[in-house]
């Protein structure tokens, strides 16, 4: 009987979905040509750019709008004025039409042009635009080289691509992603650990060219395949799959308003990770205790501007007042070359693991920082918030941190402008900070334990090479005996410890966790609930 055809792959995320692939290949890049050969092409060009650029910043402007609010979503009128602006466009056509430029040539020199200009203005407000214009230049470069890349989605499909990466997942309206079909990347990739977040399915290891975007698959993410252009049987049978589990979602149902507590009497605090405002909803529908950690570079990662003071501010209100008074802890931007997008000007890197992300990025973009803490610490008036740093590998990463953090309240009193008290923890995820955590817990007040990352540092493994999959052990000796090190060492110090990798939902690790002394674990909503059954059970 045929079955349709399989493709053998590797589990992701344990789902299954059945639909429409969609199959994108990100573009590469054009090489700029700086004489045109053939002007009214150039600018034709120009204006199909334009006009583009124009349609995805209404789109954006209406996500946005809706998801958190007008003031949020004013940048992208902001742009779309430039877009429209007389003497920009003037500038640019006249490099075409006079100077014989092409026209990616004559947007860049007339972007570097207008930000020259606004950026030696010495009043604040104005000089402010000449960011903006930079933006909008960049993102009309980017659509003449044909590198403006993100899948353009606009029903429910599964997704197969090489690779994604984070800033073209998030783009796309989660209700249009039933699933997703990737080459590269591991159970530890980002992208694959958002779509567990709402349990997305997920296969890894499988290659689909785009000459099967329309055709019908399924995807298996708990066995690792997808069957394409199944047959009507094998549609009944995942089917009933889906259903089963649907049922098993419900069954675990009864846990919830339950305390997180083991059969003999400890008691463990359940937080759930997210990415943003939509799973703090159903973070909260998962009956977590609060959220152990917000990956904030999430949030902003589908745009090309750094988020303001007040974008942050009201970003995280939101949050805390959904979350209504429970702990919510946000991480400050771990940006690095390899999440992508165009937030932060990131050169690519050999080594984007090992290079100029987390901590890092903050401690030397202090505008970006302070702005971030200013918002944090506004939201914290309005509910129990906590702050940690990722990537912490030294107590003097930590003293330039509460240096940062006092100027930002300084600048909150002088403004007159109310916060509130926020705790201050840090990421345990690089073995530097695990040997040294007795020095660091006497600085903060609590712990995180990041075994994403710890395992990679430690085993010297790269968490997204898929090539690695059989040797990425987060339960190594060596990752085991760094997590009861740094433990102890809180608990000496009095602070508690939250594991918040993905070990902490492993159902093969939760007991040992848990015997080792953790005070907390923080999960993917989706495993909220499944989590509490085996710790009660325990
Ligand atoms: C980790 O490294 O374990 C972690 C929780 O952070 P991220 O997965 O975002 O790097
Ligand atoms: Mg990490």
């Amino acid at each position: 009987m045929d079955k349709g055809n399989v493709i053998e792959g590797r589990p992701g995320s344990p789902s299954y979905a059945i639909g429409k692939l969609f199959v994108y290949e990100r573009k590469t890049y054009r090489p700029l040509h700086v004489k045109a050969e053939d002007t009214s092409f150039e600018l034709k060009r120009y204006e199909r750019a334009r006009q583009d650029a124009i349609d995805s910043l209404s789109i954006a402007y209406e996500r946005i709008n809706n998801r958190a609010g007008a003031r949020n979503a004013e940048i992208f009128k902001a742009h779309t004025m430039i877009l429209k602006d007389e003497e920009y466009n003037a500038r640019v056509i006249n490099n075409i039409l006079t100077d014989e430029m092409n026209a990616e040539w004559a947007v860049s020199d007339a972007g570097r042009y207008f930000y020259e200009f606004f950026n030696a203005l010495e009043d604040e407000s104005v000089s402010a635009k000449a960011t903006d214009i930079k933006d909008v230049t960049n993102k009309l470069i980017r659509l003449l080289t044909g590198t403006d890349n993100s899948p353009e989605i606009n029903e429910p499909v599964i997704l197969a691509s090489p690779y994604l990466t984070p800033s073209e997942l998030v783009q796309i309206k989660r209700d249009n992603l039933k699933g997703i079909v990737m080459l590269e990347g591991s159970l530890y990739s980002h992208v694959v650990i958002l779509a567990r977040t709402v349990g997305i399915p997920v296969v890894l290891g499988v290659y689909m060219p785009e000459s099967l975007t329309g055709h019908e698959a399924i995807i298996d993410g708990v066995n690792g395949q997808v069957f394409t252009d199944p047959d009507p049987e094998l549609k009944d049978k995942y089917g009933r799959l889906i259903e089963e589990e649907a049922r098993a979602d419900c069954e675990l149902k009864k846990y919830i308003g339950l305390e997180t507590v083991t059969g003999y009497g400890r008691k463990v605090n359940l937080y759930a990770n997210i990415a943003g405002l939509n799973d703090a909803e159903y973070a909260m529908e998962c009956d977590c205790e609060g959220i152990g950690l917000i990956r904030t570079e999430f949030m902003f990662l589908d745009r090309d501007t750094l988020p303001t003071e007040e974008e942050h501010f009201n970003a995280y209100k939101e949050i805390v007042e959904l979350c209504a008074g429970k702990r919510v802890v946000f991480r400050t931007l771990d940006l690095g070359s390899d999440k992508g997008g165009t937030l932060l000007d990131l050169k690519e890197e050999e080594n984007p693991a090992l290079g100029k992300r987390g901590i890092r990025v903050c401690l030397t973009n202090k505008e970006l920082f302070i702005a971030q803490l200013k918002g944090i610490l506004r939201a914290a008036a309005y509910g129990d918030v906590s702050v940690m740093y990722p990537m912490i590998t030294s107590g003097g990463e930590i003293l330039r941190i509460d240096h940062m953090m006092e100027q930002a309240m300084e600048e909150l009193d002088r403004e007159g402008v109310p916060y509130g008290e926020v705790r201050q923890g840090i990421m345990i995820e690089t073995p530097a900070a695990a040997m040294i955590s007795d020095e660091l817990a006497a600085m903060v007040d609590f712990f995180s334990i990041g075994t994403n990352d710890l395992t990679q540092f430690t085993l010297a493994l790269d968490r997204q090479n898929r090539e690695l999959a059989q040797f990425y052990n987060p339960m190594h000796e060596a990752v085991m005996r760094m997590i009861q090190l740094t433990i102890d060492n809180a608990h000496e110090e009095g602070i508690p410890v939250t594991v918040c990798g993905e070990l902490a939902s492993d159902p093969d690790a939760i007991k040992h966790l848990v015997d080792m002394g953790v005070d907390a674990l923080s999960v993917s909503p989706k495993s909220v609930l499944k989590v509490r059954k085996a710790i009660c059970e325990m």
